[in-house]
């Protein structure tokens, strides 16, 4: 099959795009959206539609895991999408569409008491080794992309959720902000510790850290954890309460719009051992809205290598990728800015497209 298909491309298009890296080519070769699009379409047409019992009676269930349904819209109907499988099958997880909204969800899921044995061990080394450099790259890029909230600090206060080894509030502490993180990795928060100075980390969640739950922030970090979270709406309303008037929530996440994913679909590279929930910029603002947030901005992802400069992408094709980003899906990573009231889409909404998000009722 990747040989007939091999054939076909090498027909079109000739050996142009073959030095492009997938994740790239994907935005330069010509007709590829169409055909990504035509392609999930079919995948939507084909899948099942299946009732939660129906659903529940063909698959099985791990210890710590449960049945749930859509988050945001309360949905129980499943359309099983995907398997993503991890390497030599060492972990699998099915992911389901809600027909009613769209959202893209691990379904079973895990429970949330049960969370804490996702990051036991082993996490920290994940997150200080080898791929440091690329993280802190790409905290830079996002910041820079929402520059006003995160050119300077001038002592406000901000709370790193998920703060993992601390890279981040490292970061966040020169630029000058009064910053605090909370982890439920125990090893983690000890190698966050290690590394800051006048910032803190904290193992727990916020309401277990008296420092934190006293709220009062100006601006909430979530660094890749949105598509870790099992209770998002809790972990909403308490970011919504926890935000000072004229806060912001700024949320970095892997984007379940991608061409990448119509593609891969279960290849793709959003689909990680850890992750239970897969956002757009479709699905997204119904958790803010729910949640009590006034407003939201994207701002798209052309990926880090063109954004950084180091991409060996020629300046036409960069121009090219950068334009097919902002007219199709916004890049392989989403990234909002969420306000918490009309004074915050006053500071700090300039520049950006804000969506204002209409008062939920119900
Ligand atoms: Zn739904």
């Amino acid at each position: 099959m990747a040989a007939v298909k091999r054939t076909i491309y090498r027909a079109l298009y000739g050996s142009r795009y073959d030095r492009v890296p997938w994740g790239q080519r994907i935005y330069v070769r010509p007709g590829e959206r169409l055909a990504r699009e035509v392609q999930w379409r079919l995948r939507l047409r084909r899948a099942e539609l299946l009732t939660l019992a129906e659903y529940r009676e063909r698959t099985d269930l791990g210890e710590i895991e449960e049945f749930v349904v859509c988050h945001l819209c309360g949905d129980s109907r499943q359309q099983p999408l995907f398997r993503p499988t991890g390497p030599k099958g060492r972990w699998s997880y099915q992911v389901v569409r809600c027909p009613g909204c769209g959202f893209l969800y691990r379904n079973p899921n895990i429970r949330p008491e049960r969370l804490g044995d996702l990051y036991a061990n082993g996490y920290s080394a994940f997150l200080t080794g080898k791929y440091a450099a690329d993280r802190r790259r790409r905290y830079r890029l996002t910041m820079d992309s929402f520059h006003p909230v995160f050119a300077q600090g001038g002592g406000r206060r901000l709370l790193d959720f998920g703060c993992g080894a601390g890279l981040f509030l490292e970061l966040a502490e020169q630029r000058g902000f009064d910053a605090a993180g909370v982890d439920l990795s125990p090893d983690s928060v000890a190698e966050a510790n290690r590394r800051l100075a006048r910032a803190r980390a904290y193992h727990g969640t916020p309401e277990d850290v008296p420092e934190i739950a006293v709220g009062g922030f100006d601006v909430i970090t979530l660094w890749s954890v949105l598509a870790h979270l099992p209770r998002p709406l809790d972990d909403f309303r308490r970011f919504r309460s926890l935000l000072a008037p004229g806060g912001v929530l700024m949320i970095l996440t892997v984007n379940a719009a991608s061409l990448q994913l119509k593609a891969h679909g279960s290849a793709w590279n959003g689909f990680t051992k850890n992750h239970l929930m897969f956002y757009s910029a479709e699905t997204m603002p119904t958790l803010l809205r729910r949640t009590g947030f006034a407003g939201v901005a994207f701002t798209p992802f052309y990926g880090d290598t063109v954004e950084a400069g180091t991409t060996k992408l020629s300046e036409p094709l960069q121009r090219r990728l950068r334009r097919k980003v902002e007219a199709s899906d916004g890049g392989n990573m989403l990234r909002a800015l969420a306000f918490a009231d009309d004074e915050a889409i006053d500071r700090w909404g300039g520049g950006l497209k804000v969506r204002r998000l209409p008062k939920y009722e119900g």
